[in-house]
């Protein structure tokens, strides 16, 4: 059994399936849930913050993370690198936190093979039309990025069967709950609970060794 606590939640999608706003709304239904922010070394869109939406660094800084082991996961995607620091996500984990990471499906596989009891969850697009809308419509990025996410958007739905859940954004306030569900029921399984509750357990006379 894992010695961590608390749970991962790797929340993958294609560009524009609605993950970054699904993810949002959840963190602010449930503030105990700690969202990783990644390393990135692409640019800055209108809006973005340093260390709120990314950590934005250059590549030698990337690469002097990822030599010193430091981050759980990285891939090149689209072009840009992208990691997810290792420590704050282990360190929210042994303190019993649940931790979230939006991050694309060769990350999702690299973090299963360190944490196998990490929870996969595919946002999927209720059509491609749907798709090819959400991304012309956010206008930050030049048609030639569009087309190539669009193109990758394919290549990453491909890996949809590589995670447990599946929710499909068709209506936000449904795939909403939804996800809110997986991590409820994530919450009541055997292994969080017997290590959320090693008091009662220990008191029932319940072992904690997994058959
Ligand atoms: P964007 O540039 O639109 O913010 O993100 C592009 C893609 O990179 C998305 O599919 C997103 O899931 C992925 N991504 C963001 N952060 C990470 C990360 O830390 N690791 C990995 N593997 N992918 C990431």
């Amino acid at each position: 059994m894992s010695s961590y606590s608390g749970n991962i939640f790797m929340i993958v999608a294609p560009s524009g399936a609605g993950k970054s706003s699904l993810v949002n709304a959840l963190l602010a239904e449930d503030p105990s849930l700690v969202l990783s922010i990644s390393c990135t070394t692409r640019t800055p869109r209108p809006g973005e913050e340093h260390d709120k939406h990314y950590r934005f660094v250059t590549h030698e800084a990337f690469q002097a993370l990822r030599d010193d082991d430091a981050l759980l996961e990285w891939a090149e995607v689209h072009g840009n690198f992208y990691g997810t620091p290792r420590d704050r996500v282990e360190q929210a984990m042994s303190e019993g936190k649940d931790v979230l990471l939006e991050i694309d499906w060769q990350g999702a596989r690299q973090v299963r093979r360190r944490h196998p009891e990490a929870i996969g969850i595919f946002i999927l697009p209720p059509s491609i039309e749907a798709l090819e809308t959400r991304l012309t419509k956010r206008g930050q990025d030049a048609p030639h990025v569009i087309a190539r996410r669009l193109l990758a958007a394919g290549s990453e739905m491909s890996h949809v069967s590589e995670c447990q859940y599946v929710i499909i954004n068709q209506e936000f306030s449904t795939a909403l709950m939804q996800l809110g569900q997986i991590v409820a029921a994530t919450r009541l399984r055997y292994a969080t609970q017997a290590a959320r509750n090693a008091e009662l357990f220990s008191q029932l006379g319940i072992s904690k060794t997994v058959a």
